[in-house]
């Protein structure tokens, strides 16, 4: 991922704003990206890491909210939106119909929607369920990020590698990976710079 965007810095006072079971609950914004990926895969912790606030990833931990839409606010009107995790359930519409109507009316249905973002593990690569994620924002010409996590679970001597093998596993260069650490903070300055730049957080 390229970096000298300059100094567009971080994600600025980012808090809480709101659960949804649907769409339709949600209110307009100027510009959003949303957080995607299996259960486990690291999605708190990034989301923690980059913003450097520890109790937004809680909230979307408590009881009750794992499996909501939780949105967070980090500039006038900007939103970082993390999604519920799959695992328990699949893909849009896969296994469990509620979650997918829900998954599903939420992507197809925000025109601010800039882009998602999807977490996969450096280590585990893209799973069947990461697949099914990615071909269909593909197919429905979401523009979509892969950011692989916990890269430094993956042994020094095999970070350039691993990275070519989890982009080739996705049609991707490896630059089209970002490869990041939310322990280690490797990778984020990048990730936040390009979180800014859709957002327009200038
Ligand atoms: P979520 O279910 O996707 O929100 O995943 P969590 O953020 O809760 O993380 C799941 C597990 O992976 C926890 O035990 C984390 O401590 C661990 N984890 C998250 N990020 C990293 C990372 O960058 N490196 C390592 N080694 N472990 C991580």
């Amino acid at each position: 991922m390229k970096s000298g965007r300059g100094t567009i810095g971080r994600l600025s006072d980012p808090r809480f704003l709101t659960s949804a079971t649907d769409v339709s609950q949600l209110g307009a914004c100027h510009a959003e990206v949303a957080l995607v990926g299996r259960s486990n895969v690291g999605k708190s912790s990034l989301l923690n890491a980059l913003t450097g606030q520890a109790q937004l990833a809680r909230v979307s931990r408590t009881p009750g909210r794992t499996r909501l839409i939780n949105v967070f606010v980090t500039g006038p009107d900007r939103w970082i939106v993390d999604l519920p995790g799959y695992g328990y359930a699949s893909g849009p519409r896969a296994e469990s119909d509620a979650w997918g109507a829900m998954i599903e009316g939420y992507l197809l249905g925000r025109p601010t929607l800039r882009a998602v973002f999807v977490l996969v593990d450096a280590e585990v690569g893209p799973t069947r369920l990461d697949l099914q994620m990615i071909d269909w924002l593909r197919r429905v010409r979401m523009p979509l990020r892969v950011a692989a996590t916990k890269a430094d679970q993956v042994k020094p001597g095999r970070q350039a590698a691993r990275r070519r093998e989890v982009a080739a596993a996705l049609g991707l260069g490896p630059d089209a990976v970002a490869w990041i650490s939310s322990r280690k903070g490797s990778g984020l300055p990048e990730l936040r710079n390009e979180l800014a730049a859709l957002l327009e957080l200038r």
